[in-house]
């Protein structure tokens, strides 16, 4: 079946016709196109057609898709049951390798998504500290959680950024523009005694890439320490990608909490939340902070995620973001060529290429960049067989599985887009 007729039975039974609303491609003026496999850094949609991946399900893949030893994992596990309401052996496993390579999760706990991941650490702030309020940055996501959905009105109000959210809801939630610490200040001296948290994406990979300018990191490490509140790090995107030890060893700063996903399932619903001993014990049934999930630990996931971290050991991190340096660089300027003002981020085996004049540090330059070129470069991309994130404000990643050719021959394709 073609993804046009698929497309349209998807539309008749799901808003949008799809699970999460980026997959709709209407950021890039085009459909989505419905995959029937996917291999190393392949994908192939139901009408035979071969893209070169680099979206790798939003992150998870840094090994590639369908990687042998994670593969063999998930058949061997299949194999002895799909999920058993008890503790297993894999958990423990998983968790004793997390804390092995991220060493400031002495305790965690394993749930389904990034989104849980988040809400269950922002509960567990607020129960061990006793306060209400989270500082959380514009342009960061922490998953659709209502107290992380919430945008800038006017005239510092902040407002629901969804219908659906009460206003109740984000009454506790402070906003400073990413790399703004004065504004994270200001908030501190303003609430200092109420704010439970901040929490932050290490590099921010949900407006585009973007890096922390210098000091910002450590100056929320700073001052959640003066005033007594929990550092989280969100290392959905960037645990395991921006080194084996994730974004805190690559800057060498320790947050109290962090919060993991996508790559530490190995492209099966795993999210684990996790930090210091001490905060993690008030975790129910230990302490009073109640969190639950009948299918947390899966067995099968949590073996999709062990042999995906076993396997990132044998890998030479060094060397593919060199290739990955590389070849961003020479994206950019096919483009800068075409007459295109690029701003690039980068770091480790993600990049964002923005359309714009100037560099994009937070959430009001990326907004700023333009969406229409970026369209159109997809589009042209797309018909290529280059599988860029639908949206001009993601992030674009590179895997293990990716070769030489396969970028060489991405850098061929875009020497053929016009503008
Ligand atoms: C993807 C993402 C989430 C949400 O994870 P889900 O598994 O989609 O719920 C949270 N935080 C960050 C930084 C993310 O990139």
């Amino acid at each position: 079946m073609d993804s046009k007729t698929l497309y349209a039975r998807a539309q008749r039974v799901m808003p949008g016709g799809v699970n999460s609303p980026l997959r709709a491609c209407r950021y890039v003026n085009s459909e989505p196109v419905f995959i029937e496999r996917a291999e190393g850094a392949y994908l192939w949609d139901v009408e035979g057609r071969k893209y070169i991946d680099y979206v790798l399900s939003w992150g998870p893949l840094l090994l590639g898709h369908c990687h042998p030893d994670v593969a063999e994992a998930v058949y061997m596990a299949v194999n002895k049951g799909t999920s058993y309401g008890a503790p297993c052996e894999g958990e423990v496993a998983l968790a004793e390798e997390i804390n092995k390579l991220v060493p400031s999760m002495e305790m965690m706990r394993m749930v389904s998504s990034g989104t849980e991941a988040t809400m269950s650490a922002l509960r567990l702030a607020r129960g061990y500290t006793g306060r209400n309020k989270v500082v959380k940055f514009v342009g960061n996501y922490h998953g659709h959680n209502d107290a992380f959905l919430a945008a800038a009105g006017s005239a510092a109000q902040i407002v629901p950024g969804t219908p659906g959210v009460p206003e109740g809801v984000i009454q506790y939630t402070l906003l400073a523009q990413y790399n703004d610490l004065e504004a994270v200040k200001a908030h501190f001296e303003q609430s200092g005694d109420d704010i439970a948290c901040v929490i932050v994406e290490p590099v921010a990979g949900n407006m585009g890439l973007v890096l922390p300018k210098d000091g910002f990191l450590q100056g929320l490490r700073d001052l959640c320490t003066q005033y007594g509140a929990l550092l989280i790090f969100d290392e959905v995107i960037t645990g395991f990608r921006l080194s084996i030890g994730g974004a805190q060893q690559r800057f060498g700063i320790t947050p109290d909490l962090t919060t993991m996903g996508k790559i530490i399932g190995g492209g099966f619903p795993v999210g684990c939340f996790g930090g210091k001993r001490e905060i993690m014990e008030h975790m129910a049934p230990c302490g009073g902070v109640f969190q639950a999930g009948t299918l947390s630990g899966n067995p099968v996931a949590m073996a999709s995620g062990l042999a995906t971290l076993k396997a990132l050991q044998q890998c030479d991190y060094d060397a593919l973001e060199a290739r990955t340096t590389k070849f961003a660089s020479e994206l950019c300027n096919i483009l800068r060529e075409k007459g295109q003002a690029i701003a690039l981020n980068r770091i480790a085996s993600v990049y964002t290429l923005y359309f714009s004049e100037v560099p994009v540090t937070n959430m009001i330059e990326s907004s700023a960049c333009n969406g229409d070129l970026y369209a159109a470069f997809w589009q042209q991309m797309h018909a290529q067989g280059v599988n860029l994130a639908p949206a001009g404000f993601e992030c674009t990643f590179t895997s293990f599985a990716h070769t030489d050719e396969d970028l060489e021959q991405t850098l061929e394709a875009a020497r053929k887009v016009s503008f």
